[in-house]
């Protein structure tokens, strides 16, 4: 039987890794991007093992006690991150050059001394030092998305020319790039066996290179896994005998032996706002998809149950956002159903990351293929 997933962010993406390998045919339905198109490039949230080849196809690494740096200036932990971005705890007592580029979006003086002054740093004698690099060939790139200019380095010209200037500049241990390094091409790895140190990046914007980059390896992924890809917007769900029916806006009902929902949070559109907003007035929260249990906050329900009662946005803070969601077993079966499974920010009361969604999705896309 057929597996169907719901989302194509990194919980949808590792549920169809884990029912292809169970043996399930998987169809994946998903609308516009969600948080994993946004995300920064980090991965945060791991704690189990993760299958190499899902990792090597997504291009992250894995790493215990890795360090990133992120555009705002800050080094940081993080269980792994997006193969392109330099992992600074490998470059413990050394001397690391950040790259001086006058590009509105990048302060490269302020950015060296603010890494500089970490805390890490401080502890670990890793010296920030700024090296100017004419990366600019012309005027306006100072003003461009940084996926567009991350784009512009895959020109087949520009990875060679980069390589000598690095070459040309011999004295750092390793080379920190605003997030440039290329969209398609692995231009870290070729930048870093050329220069014969590891250069790599800081933390992406939202919607920046990284999660071009995780778009793009997710779709040959799927591809070569022979994973039925649909467009649109799924609006509601049934379930009876034995059977998941989905439908998308008028279209004839989609169905399969066992659903897996990775429909995201409140950034990828599977959780919505309900109920009253104005002023101090109750609100609570639903499922963007009709036919499936509440959401839940905390183990209370999350959806208003009159205009009076809801959930007080207000008096209990933005933190609440992250703990609502779906409950589930601990192989992604959504409670009170049998044929439901859940991975992601979908599922609460769990902290948003991609460790979560992947270690989710791997857990619920095995258990509804099992089911299918
Ligand atoms: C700006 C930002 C930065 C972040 N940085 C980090 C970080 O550094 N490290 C880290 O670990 N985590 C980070 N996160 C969190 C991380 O990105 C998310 O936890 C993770 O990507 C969630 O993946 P997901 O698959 O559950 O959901 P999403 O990626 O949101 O995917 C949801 C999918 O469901 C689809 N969908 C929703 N409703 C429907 C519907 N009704 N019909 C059809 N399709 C539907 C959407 O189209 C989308 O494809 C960040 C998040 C944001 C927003």
């Amino acid at each position: 039987m057929k597996v169907l997933i719901v989302g194509a962010g990194f919980a949808g993406v590792a549920a169809a890794f884990a029912a292809r390998r169970a043996g399930a045919s998987v169809t994946m339905v998903a609308g516009a991007p969600g948080a994993s198109a946004l995300y920064c490039g980090a991965v945060d949230g791991v704690d189990a093992e993760l299958p190499h080849e899902l990792l090597q196809a997504l291009g992250l690494r894995l790493a215990k006690g890795a360090q990133v740096a992120t555009r705002e200036g800050v080094v940081r932990g993080s269980s792994g991150a997006d193969s392109a971005l330099l992992n600074l705890a490998l470059l413990a007592g050394k001397r690391v050059a950040v790259v001086d580029v006058p590009r509105d979006d990048w302060d490269g003086p302020l950015l060296a001394r603010s890494f500089a002054s970490s805390s890490w740093a401080r502890s670990t004698e890793t010296r920030f030092e700024l090296v100017p690099l004419p990366l600019l060939e012309k005027g306006h790139q100072r003003r461009v998305s940084a996926y567009d200019f991350a784009a512009g380095f895959e020109r087949p010209e520009r990875p060679a020319w980069l390589a000598e200037l690095l070459k040309a500049h011999a004295g750092p241990d390793a080379w920190l790039f605003g997030p440039w390094l290329g969209l398609k091409r692995s231009l870290a790895a070729e930048l870093s066996q050329a220069a014969g140190v590891p250069v790599g990046e800081v933390t992406s914007p939202p919607g920046g290179p990284a999660g071009a980059r995780f778009e793009l390896r997710r779709d040959s992924l799927l591809a070569s896994l022979g994973v039925e890809r649909v467009t649109g917007r799924v609006t509601d769900v049934e379930v009876a005998s034995g059977e998941v029916a989905l439908r998308l806006g008028g279209q004839a009902a989609m169905r399969g032996g066992a659903l897996v929902l990775a429909t995201g949070g409140f950034v990828g559109g599977g959780i919505a706002l309900s109920g009253a907003l104005s002023g101090a007035e109750p609100a609570g929260f639903e499922l963007s998809i009709r036919g499936l249990p509440p959401v839940r906050l905390q183990g209370e329900p999350a959806q208003p149950v009159s205009s009076l009662f809801g959930v007080d946005l207000a008096a209990r803070g933005r933190a609440l956002l992250e703990h609502v969601g779906l409950p589930t077993s601990r192989d992604g079966r959504v409670s009170g159903t049998s044929l439901v499974f859940a991975a992601g920010d979908v599922v609460g009361p769990v902290p948003p990351s991609v460790g979560q969604a992947l270690q989710s999705g791997l857990r619920a896309g095995a258990a509804a293929a099992g089911t299918a």
